[in-house]
């Protein structure tokens, strides 16, 4: 049988051209161009070209981007007075505080300083209380990109038995609960998890989110099983070894699978944040 590849990079192409649609109604019809606020802290070099890639995203659906810059030495007051300016921003709709921010920030505490309207990156602990109560709310982007994609494939998963190898706050955790919510039946592995490999073996749906180069072993994969490789390293490998596609009914290839998938997430969130705001 052949294998469907999960798209994300086709996938996330259509909807971009979507969005720019809804942009174009929103400023027709309320005259506001929404802005989406990115926050970064200190000089990390992987940030900024993350920062940068939201700013273009946003630029090619018709969003304003705005940066807001501020200095490595920033204490948890400063960021936190930043995020209420943002939050009383009336051109804002959505804000995205970058993560890692520097060790002297109380990250949460940051986070749950953002408005859970504009928290279109669902960071805040009130956006991840509802989303895991199955609450409609703005979702962790990668995640919510991640349960996008798999709906635009009709993949099944209620009823099917999924594994999610990974429980970070940003992916794991979140992803586990959005899968829950699908009605699979959800399993969590993590660095303490024994007999990884056969709890692999016997799951129809493997979401890895590790962050280890080729960690999930292509015999670890059952036949006809979807797989979700969230991971990202130089050189386009994922967490998962790419051999184990060839098993697989349908899989996310890396790059071009959940990656592109994020920022679209992101857009599609600060979309939705503008139109119940202004429409
Ligand atoms: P993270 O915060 O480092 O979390 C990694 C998780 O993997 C932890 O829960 C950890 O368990 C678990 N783990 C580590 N070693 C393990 C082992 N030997 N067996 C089982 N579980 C193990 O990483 P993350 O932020 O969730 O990211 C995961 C991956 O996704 C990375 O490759 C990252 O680059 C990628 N990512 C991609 C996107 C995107 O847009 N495409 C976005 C975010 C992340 P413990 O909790 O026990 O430590």
């Amino acid at each position: 049988m052949e294998s469907i590849i999960l798209d994300g990079k086709a996938v996330s192409a259509k909807l971009e051209s979507e969005l720019k649609v809804r942009v174009e109604n929103i400023v027709a019809k309320s005259g506001i161009t929404p802005v989406l606020a990115t926050i970064l802290v200190g000089e990390d070099p992987s940030s900024k070209v993350y920062v940068n890639m939201k700013g273009n995203a946003c630029k090619r659906i018709g969003l304003t981007p705005r940066k807001v810059l501020l200095p490595e030495t920033t204490t948890t007051e400063e960021l936190k007075n930043a995020i209420h300016q943002l939050n009383e921003d009336k051109d804002v709709f959505g804000i995205l505080l970058q993560h890692p921010v520097p060790r002297q920030i109380n990250e949460r505490e940051c986070f749950d300083a953002i408005d859970p309207a504009k928290d279109v990156d669902g960071v805040t602990a009130t956006g991840f209380g509802m989303m895991a109560l199955g609450e409609k709310v703005f979702v962790s982007a990668t995640p919510g990109g991640i349960l996008y994609l798999l709906k635009q494939y009709n993949i099944q998963l209620a009823g099917k038995r999924a594994i999610v190898i990974g429980r970070s706050a940003i992916l794991g955790k979140p992803v586990a609960m959005l899968l829950l919510n699908e009605n699979a039946t959800v399993t969590i592995c993590h660095s303490k998890s024994e007999n990884l490999p056969e709890l692999v073996r016997e799951s129809d749906i493997v979401v890895a989110a590790v962050g280890k180069p080729d960690f999930v072993k292509a015999d670890w994969i059952r036949e006809g099983a979807v797989l979700v490789d969230a991971g990202y390293h130089p050189g386009g490998i994922g967490d998962v070894e790419k051999s184990a596609y060839a098993k697989t009914s349908a899989y996310t290839p890396v790059p071009g699978g959940v990656g592109p998938m994020t920022i679209v997430t992101l857009m599609r969130q600060t979309v939705e944040a503008a139109e119940k705001a202004l429409l």
